[in-house]
């Protein structure tokens, strides 16, 4: 029985893991970490549980295909679907805009603030609309269609062909002009990072408003961790804090791999779920470079990265009446020198067991991006300087809180900051990135197989291969690791 060796139980890894035990293989996940998940993970703290990812999860619509792709690895399995009736509510300047499920109850919601906005209103609408046809190909990748399926797949995306030649290369900043009302300008505009393709907000709508992305009960830890019980069951081994940190080349092919602690695994074949650069520049020695990510590594301007500062704060209360997720102005606060312009919460109130009776488990997600990533690079050497501007990141938030919500004045709770550095420590993650290369107007789209040019046994798999990232590419990377191999093994491939 042939071996495979997986480093990375992420998402990938761990859907790899499903498929090479479906598929007759033996095999054995590698994970840094002590527990599973990669970067779909949670943590505790005080009493509270910090979710630390999903805020949207494409594939929770019952009978699409990645549904049933979620459900055939166990994610989703008899799991409650969360679905906010508005995806997030932006204030600006007394207006609260909201992203309502319901897309006519966003159109009239819209109108009503501005009924001079009402044409460019009703074709944001309509555009969004047409695009709930585009469904996330889920079945075979590219690279092993025929000519027939390759123009089946062709004619499924025309809607998305539509919106991104309409707006792929138009800035969010660019199209929000469009809108006269100031805080429709300003909910579009600050959607995504400036210079960012105007394409990304209908698509994360498109799902939205036609119930494609919920919210699964019990959160992300619980979700990997559902995963990694469905691999055990099927056979799978997992090692947990197991960092691999050679690999050990014979001609073109991997012989075996080596832990930090010294353990050496063979196997007949490698599959790399885990962060790109950690694989082509630190595993690899930079002796397999790939032209596809030397380029995008090498312009950070046109294929930006975004990590985040990551808060967790426990409010002694509840808030059934806030928005799970809400944008509100932050006052005058700076990290590197870069004015916070708004703070983004998220609530858990509708998880009984993420926080103590009575009480909620709010997190907050500040983008970082490149200059920033230096700057925590640098800040990082210094670690007393380290932890006090996180404790001091962590003040100012709870400050605006207070401030924006005077009844929660000394009911707040700093639990946790995290830095684009924890991503990198805990995940290696390049630069702390917690996607891959996001949709600019300049850039390049990538649909990577994995293949490392010069190793025949070994592939990359993970969220790197299919930019801009996330978990349904991480899914669907991971089972299509496994199909590769089968063709190539000449087997047919059990799903
Ligand atoms: C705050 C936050 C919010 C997010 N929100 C969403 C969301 O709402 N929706 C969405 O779709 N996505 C979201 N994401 C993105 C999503 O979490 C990732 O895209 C996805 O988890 C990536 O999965 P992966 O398996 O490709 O990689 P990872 O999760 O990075 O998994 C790689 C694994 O490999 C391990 N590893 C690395 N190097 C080694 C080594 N040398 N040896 C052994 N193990 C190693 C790591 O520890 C890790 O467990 C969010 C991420 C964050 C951080």
């Amino acid at each position: 029985m042939h071996r495979i060796v997986i480093i990375g139980g992420g998402i990938a890894g761990i859907t790899a893991g499903i498929f090479a035990q479906k598929n007759g293989f033996n095999s054995v996940i590698l994970e840094k970490h002590h527990t599973m998940g990669g970067e779909c993970t949670g943590w505790d703290r005080q009493g509270y549980h910090i979710d630390g990812c999903i805020h949207w999860l494409i594939g929770t619509r019952e009978g699409t295909p990645i549904n049933g792709l979620w459900k055939n690895v166990g994610a989703l399995d008899g799991v409650d679907i969360v679905e906010p009736e508005s995806f997030m509510a932006v204030e600006y300047e007394g207006t609260t805009v909201h992203f309502y499920r319901d897309l006519e109850r966003l159109k009239s919601s819209w109108v009503e603030i501005s009924p001079e906005d009402k044409d460019a209103i009703e074709e944001f609408c309509r555009d969004i609309k047409t695009l709930q046809s585009f469904e996330m190909p889920v079945g075979k990748p590219a690279d092993m269609m025929n000519i027939f399926e390759k123009a089946r797949l062709m004619l499924s995306m025309k809607d998305a062909g539509m919106i991104m030649q309409k707006y792929g290369k138009r800035s969010l900043n660019e199209y929000a002009n469009n809108f006269k009302h100031p805080a429709l300008r300003e909910t579009l505009a600050s959607f995504s990072p400036e210079g960012f393709s105007a394409s990304s907000i209908f698509f994360a709508l498109a799902g939205f408003t036609k119930g494609q992305a919920g919210i699964p009960a019990g959160g992300s830890r619980a979700m990997a961790l559902r995963m990694a019980e469905r691999y055990l069951s099927l056979g799978g081994t997992i090692q947990t804090s197991s960092e691999v940190v050679e690999v050990n080349i014979r001609g073109k092919e991997v012989k075996s791999v080596t832990c930090k602690d010294g353990r050496t695994v063979e196997g007949d074949f490698f599959i790399a779920a885990c962060d790109a650069d950690s694989v082509y520049r630190g595993l690899l020695k930079g002796q397999y470079p790939d032209q596809a990510f030397e380029m995008r590594f090498n312009n950070p301007e046109e294929y930006p990265l975004a990590s985040n500062i990551y808060i967790g704060i426990g409010y002694a209360g509840t808030l059934e009446e806030i928005p799970r997720t809400l944008k509100f102005q932050a006052g005058s606060f700076k990290i590197n020198e870069a004015p916070i312009k708004y703070l983004q919460m998220t609530h858990y109130g509708y998880e009984p067991d993420f926080a103590p009776k009575g009480h909620t488990a709010i997190t907050f997600a500040i983008n970082q991006f490149q200059r920033d990533l230096d700057f925590w690079e640098e800040l990082e050497k210094d670690r007393k300087a380290y932890k006090e501007e996180k404790a001091r990141i962590g003040a100012e938030v709870i400050r605006a809180m207070e401030t924006r919500f005077p009844r929660m004045q000394g009911k707040l709770k700093l639990l946790d900051v995290a830095t684009p550095r924890t991503y990198e420590r805990y995940c290696n993650a390049y630069r702390g990135a917690f996607m891959a290369f996001w949709p600019t107007m300049q850039g390049k789209e990538l649909n990577h197989t994995g293949k490392i040019k010069g190793l025949n046994n070994m592939v990359l798999s993970g969220q790197w291969l299919m930019p801009p990232g996330g978990l349904p590419p991480a899914l669907i990377t991971g089972k299509d690791s496994i199909m590769r191999l089968c063709k190539k093994l000449k087997r047919p491939f059990v799903k």
